[in-house]
């Protein structure tokens, strides 16, 4: 009987994970044919310098524009595209389509001279492809690899110690490394130094709740942030005590729904914050 029993649950999951297969075959069979035919767009998120006020600079955030889904957002697909090497070729579309639209803006005046954050997978910048996709993008573009700045989730750099020589010789273009959700992986501050980084983009968690010691877990990691000469953003601010405390703190830069919500560029607009010195 209970031999029985076993081999039926078995069987239950057996179903399950055929039944999830099925549907993971799907979501990426659909979205490799969404990326072909640009059903794929990038919104874009102003990212404020905290000291002058203005927006320095975008971070663009991929959205699935599916037809009879409405606007699908990444969390709901990314997944999905990481399980194989889609998220590469998303990665790569993601790149050229950033830097393309920064060579737009620059033709007008409004947004010309912005920086620019594009999320880069793990996985991809394991592939090794991701240096050949990033010159590409820059030489197609004309962009100055200065103002492109490359996101990398923290967990990855303690999953994947060769994406170490991946950063460096990434960083050797030109191009600015920042380590995204900061706080949420396992890095130490006293790693921070050996990392081949030049941002930190601390996670919207710790900028939200003022409980629990986070307060104190900000400032701290932003004065070893500056006593290591990196950058320090603040992800998710969406109330001004939030802002005058990072801004009290020294944090440099900022993002977040006080400021703007992530937009298409054509409802894009660049807001400003109070200047913290004169100017
Ligand atoms: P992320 O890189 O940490 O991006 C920040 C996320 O926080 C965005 O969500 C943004 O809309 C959201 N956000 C910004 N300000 C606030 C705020 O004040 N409050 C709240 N509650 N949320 C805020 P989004 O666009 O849904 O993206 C989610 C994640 O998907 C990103 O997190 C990133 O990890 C991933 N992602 C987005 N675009 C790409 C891409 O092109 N490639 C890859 N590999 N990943 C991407
Ligand atoms: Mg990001
Ligand atoms: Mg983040
Ligand atoms: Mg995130």
């Amino acid at each position: 009987r209970a031999k029985a029993a076993g081999r039926g649950v078995v069987e239950v999951f057996d179903e399950e994970l055929r039944h999830e297969l099925a549907v993971q075959a799907t979501t990426e069979e659909a979205l490799r044919r969404a990326l072909l035919e640009g059903e794929l767009v990038l919104h874009y998120q102003p990212v404020l310098d905290l000291v002058t006020g203005r927006t320095a600079s975008v971070e663009a955030l991929v959205r699935w524009d599916r037809p009879g889904h409405g606007l699908v957002p990444p969390d709901a697909f990314i997944p999905a595209a990481e399980r194989s090497d889609l998220i590469c070729d998303l990665g790569r579309w993601a790149l050229a389509a950033a830097l393309e639209q920064l060579t737009q803006w620059d033709e007008g005046e409004e947004f010309a001279g912005l920086g620019m954050a594009v999320n880069i997978s793990g996985r991809h910048l394991a592939s090794r492809h991701l240096l050949d996709d990033v010159t590409d993008a820059l030489s197609a573009s004309g962009v100055e690899p200065g103002r492109l700045t490359l996101e990398i989730t923290e967990t990855v750099l303690v999953d994947e110690p060769s994406a170490l020589d991946q950063l460096r010789a990434l960083r050797e273009l030109g191009v600015r490394i920042a380590i995204d959700d900061f706080g949420t992986g396992y890095t130490s501050i006293g790693q921070l130094p050996r990392l081949p980084v030049d941002v930190l983009k601390i996670d919207r968690s710790f900028v939200a709740s003022p409980g629990a010691g986070h307060a104190d877990l900000v400032r701290l990691v932003i004065s070893a942030a500056h006593s290591f000469d990196l950058g320090v953003v603040a992800e998710g601010i969406e109330e001004n005590d939030q802002l005058h405390r990072l801004v009290a703190d020294s944090c440099d830069s900022g993002q977040g729904f006080l400021f703007a919500r992530p937009s298409a560029p054509a409802d894009l607009a660049l807001p400003r914050a109070r200047a913290t010195t004169g100017d």
